[in-house]
């Protein structure tokens, strides 16, 4: 087993991984997330908002009807020639006339509260939008950044990654693909030295079993870590 070929294959895969961290933390991406899920959060607002902004239109409907209803009662009561009715009938009409009124009043307050809410929900849906325009914008900004700072990477990654794949073919492939398997976890490094009777990774004591295999075989892979441990 040609131990210096896997340490040499790791010491530029640890430039590749170098380089894909700084993609991964790079603020700007982590800015577009956040701002894509601020975008997402007032979309979902507005959509609410609408929703209620038609309840609230069924209920001033509803009102308007019932109040059109009392207020054309109200005119027929005016429309009366009381001086052809009889005393009884003009009482009972007057306690009508109070009747109706009140229902008017109670009628001309749930106007006055759906009119304020309706106020109350123009001014957040308002302030949603704007919200939703400042994510959208921002996104848009710190996506720009991002994908400028990856394409400028990008012309290293593929160095890297050629001068990689050519190097690969010298090692054993069991080895290379164990290593592209911990590689993936953004485990790294992969390839770590026996310290002691120990794992160089997780420190985790070797078997003695698993000791002897690994200075007969130069290499072996931890239980614990699944990282390739070696001994030269
Ligand atoms: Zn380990």
């Amino acid at each position: 087993m040609d131990i210096d070929k896997i340490l040499e294959y790791q010491k530029l895969d640890s430039e590749l991984f170098k380089l894909e961290k700084s993609i991964r933390d790079n603020a700007d991406k982590k800015t577009a997330s956040q701002m894509q899920n601020n975008a997402k959060v007032a979309q979902e607002r507005s959509y609410k908002l609408n929703d209620m902004a038609k309840n609230l239109e069924k209920e001033y409907n509803n009102i308007k009807s019932q109040f059109d209803i009392q207020k054309k009662k109200m005119d027929e009561i005016f429309a009366k020639d009381v001086d052809s009715l009889s005393a009884e009938e003009v009482e009972k009409l007057k306690v009508l006339k109070d009747k109706l009124s009140a229902n008017l009043s109670t009628l001309e307050r749930n106007f006055a509260r759906i009119a304020e809410s309706m106020n109350n929900l123009l001014s957040d849906f308002n302030k949603t939008r704007k919200a939703f325009q400042m994510a959208k914008e921002q996104y848009a900004d710190a996506k720009a950044k991002f994908d400028k700072t990856q394409s400028e990477l990008a012309p290293h990654k593929a160095e890297l990654e050629k001068k990689l794949s050519s190097l690969e073919k010298g090692i054993d492939k069991d080895i290379v693909e164990s290593y592209k398997k911990r590689r993936v976890e953004n485990i790294f490094p992969v390839v770590v030295p026996l310290a002691g009777n120990c794992c160089g990774g997780c420190r985790t004591e070797l078997s003695l079993a698993n000791l002897s295999v690994l200075k007969e075989k130069g290499v072996l892979t931890c239980e614990h870590c699944h990282r390739i441990i070696y001994v030269k």
